[in-house]
């Protein structure tokens, strides 16, 4: 799966992309991150990408054509039809379902705003879907591009070592996941729970069938709602 990223920051996103499950899915072909700087696109001698907002107001806002030509070099790269992401507080707040949609496409294309926003006119002509990442506001759209990336890429197939794991996590099926202990079995008094040392499968699937209902319950009874209406 293809995952390019219009930014004026590229460094954030190849430096965070690197390490851990990400790194190694990148270098076993499994994903391709690729960044466009939009800031390469600026028709300002002196490569300024953004300009006063019209009618005052605090802060600079990215001018229209440089996002537009970086998108359009994308999405030649990628395909017309390629979805474009603009992240903003705006959008609507990313969830585990909305990554299981995105991951079944071949490629995304994300655009990360900064300062006080992008010029209208071309979010209009260029993006797709508006996603945020929860209400509150950050500085650039590269940490959620990031945090978009991470949650869809873990579900490209190949990705976890172990297929299943993406199946039984927290979210899916409205339920939280439950707890999880490894070695030793007795750490600071505390004992691993008889149940998982039993070796016993139907008895650990309905203890932790139970768990997840109870922490469900208790941390996110919105969700356990959903579960219940299913
Ligand atoms: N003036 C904008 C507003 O009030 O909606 C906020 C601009 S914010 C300071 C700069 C950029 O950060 C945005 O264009 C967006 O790309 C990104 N951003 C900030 N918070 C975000 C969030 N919660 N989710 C996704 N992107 C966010």
């Amino acid at each position: 799966m293809n995952f390019h990223v219009c930014t004026l920051f590229p460094e954030m996103i190849e430096q965070g992309c690197q390490t851990s499950i990400l790194g190694r899915a990148s270098k076993n072909g499994l994903i391709q991150i690729e960044t466009t700087n939009i800031r390469d696109f600026s028709t300002n001698k002196h490569m300024k990408v953004d300009d006063y907002p019209y009618g005052g107001g605090a802060g600079m806002v990215m001018q229209a054509e440089p996002v537009y030509a970086a998108c359009e070099y994308a999405k030649q790269k990628l395909g017309e039809k390629t979805r474009v992401i603009y992240l903003t507080p705006q959008g609507n707040v990313f969830h585990q379902k909305m990554a299981e949609d995105f991951a079944k496409e071949e490629s995304l294309i994300f655009l990360c705003g900064h300062y006080e926003g992008i010029d209208e006119r071309v979010l209009e002509e260029v993006v797709t879907d508006y996603v945020s990442i929860g209400d509150y506001v950050l500085t650039g759209g590269e940490l959620p591009a990031m945090v978009m990336i991470d949650a869809i890429a873990r579900l490209v197939p190949g990705v976890l070592n172990n297929d299943v794991s993406a199946d039984i996590e927290s979210f899916h099926d409205n339920l939280l996941e439950y707890p999880q202990y490894t070695r030793p079995p007795v750490w600071h008094d505390k004992e691993v729970p008889e149940v998982l040392l039993s070796g016993h499968h139907a008895r650990i699937e309905e203890w932790r069938y139970q768990c997840s209902l109870e922490r469900t319950a208790k941390w996110r009874p919105d969700l356990l709602e959903k579960h219940k209406s299913k």
